[in-house]
C-alpha cells in the first residue's frame, strides 16, 4: 500500500475546498457521507454545494429533489453550455445546494469520449463564474460506483478525495487499487490532489472483523484515517426515504452524532486552511 501523506492543504486556486467522495464499490456509504457530511458542514455555517455525480441521483432523492424536479442536472453542467444558475437548487438544508443528477449522466462516460478537455470538464465547471459568485465554502462530488471518466473528472476537479470504507474483509484491497488511480491522477492532472481521509462506514464494534479492519486502516494509513467512525445506524438508512439528512430527520440520532464529528474534523483543517 502506498504511504499516507499527512492531510495538509497548499493555497487553494479556488475559493472552495473541493472534496471528491469516491470508492469504486458500490453501497460502501459514499452517498450516505455525501448527504449527512454535506449538511453537518453546512449546520456549521459553511455555505455548501453538493454536485451529484452519480446517474442512480441517490443523493438528489435523499435530499427531496423529486426526479420531475431535475430539468437541468450535472450532466448539463459539465457537458452542455448549462447555466449553473439553472442546474443548482437550493435544499431544505440552510447553506446546502445540490447540482442533482439524473440516468442522462449514464451516458456521459460515452458522449466524453469523443470530447477533447473529457477528463477536465467537471474542473473546468466549477470554475464558471457563475458558481464562484455564490461563494461556496466547501464542494462535496458524490461519485458513481466505479473508476469511470467521471469519478476521473471528479478526482482532477478535487483538492482532496474522501474514502467511505466499510469495515469488511477485501475493504482494503479495494482501498489500494482506488490509491493508484490517485496516484495517477497525481501525475496526470492534478499534482496537488490530496486524500482527505479515509473514514470507517456502517462501523459495528460487536463485529471482531470490523475491528480488525479499522486496526489495519489505522496501522496502514495513520492519521489518513479520521477519529470519527460513522456507526451503522437504521436512522441512516432510513433519512433518505424521508427526503433529509440524518442531522435533521433525527437530530440526536448516533448517525447524527457521527457525521457531526466527521464534519468538525474537516472543518478544522478548512478553517487554518
Ligand atoms: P454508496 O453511495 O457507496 O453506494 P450508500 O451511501 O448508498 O452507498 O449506502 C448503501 C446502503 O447502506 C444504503 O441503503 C444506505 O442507507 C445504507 N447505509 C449507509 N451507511 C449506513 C450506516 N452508517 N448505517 C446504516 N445504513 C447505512
Ligand atoms: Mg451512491
Amino acid at each position: 500500500m502506498p504511504l499516507p501523506e499527512t492531510p495538509a492543504y497548499d493555497a487553494a486556486p479556488v475559493a472552495a475546498h473541493v472534496i471528491a467522495i469516491a470508492n469504486q464499490k458500490g453501497g460502501v456509504g459514499k452517498t450516505t457521507t455525501a448527504i449527512n457530511l454535506a449538511a453537518a458542514l453546512a449546520e456549521k455555517g459553511f455555505r455548501v454545494l453538493l454536485v451529484d455525480l452519480d446517474p442512480q441521483g441517490n443523493a438528489s432523492t435523499g435530499l427531496g429533489i423529486g426526479t420531475g424536479e431535475r430539468k437541468l442536472t450535472t450532466y448539463d453542467l459539465i457537458l452542455t453550455d448549462g447555466h449553473p444558475d439553472e442546474i443548482i437548487q437550493p435544499t431544505k438544508v440552510d447553506n446546502l445546494w445540490i447540482s442533482p443528477a439524473n440516468s442522462d449522466l449514464a451516458s456521459a462516460d460515452i458522449d466524453l469520449v469523443s470530447n477533447e478537455k473529457r477528463s477536465f470538464l467537471l474542473h473546468d465547471a466549477l470554475r464558471h463564474p457563475e458558481i464562484e459568485a455564490r461563494g461556496f465554502d466547501v464542494v462535496l462530488i458524490d461519485c458513481p460506483p466505479s473508476l469511470s471518466l467521471l469519478t476521473v473528472n471528479a478526482l482532477i476537479a478535487a483538492h482532496a478525495v474522501l474514502v467511505p470504507l466499510q469495515a469488511e474483509f477485501f475493504a482494503l484491497e479495494g482501498l489500494s487499487q482506488l490509491l493508484l488511480t490517485v496516484r495517477d491522477v497525481r501525475r496526470s492532472a492534478n499534482p496537488g490532489l490530496r486524500i482527505e481521509g479515509v473514514v470507517l462506514t456502517m462501523y459495528d464494534r460487536r463485529n471482531n472483523l470490523a475491528q480488525q479492519v479499522e486496526l489495519d486502516a489505522r496501522e496502514n494509513l495513520g492519521d489518513l484515517v479520521f477519529r470519527t467512525v460513522i456507526p451503522r445506524n437504521v436512522r441512516l438508512s432510513e433519512a433518505p426515504s424521508h427526503a433529509l439528512p440524518v442531522t435533521t430527520y433525527d437530530s440526536a440520532s448516533k448517525g447524527a452524532e457521527a457525521y457531526r464529528g466527521l464534519a468538525e474534523e474537516i472543518a478544522a483543517r478548512l478553517r487554518h486552511r
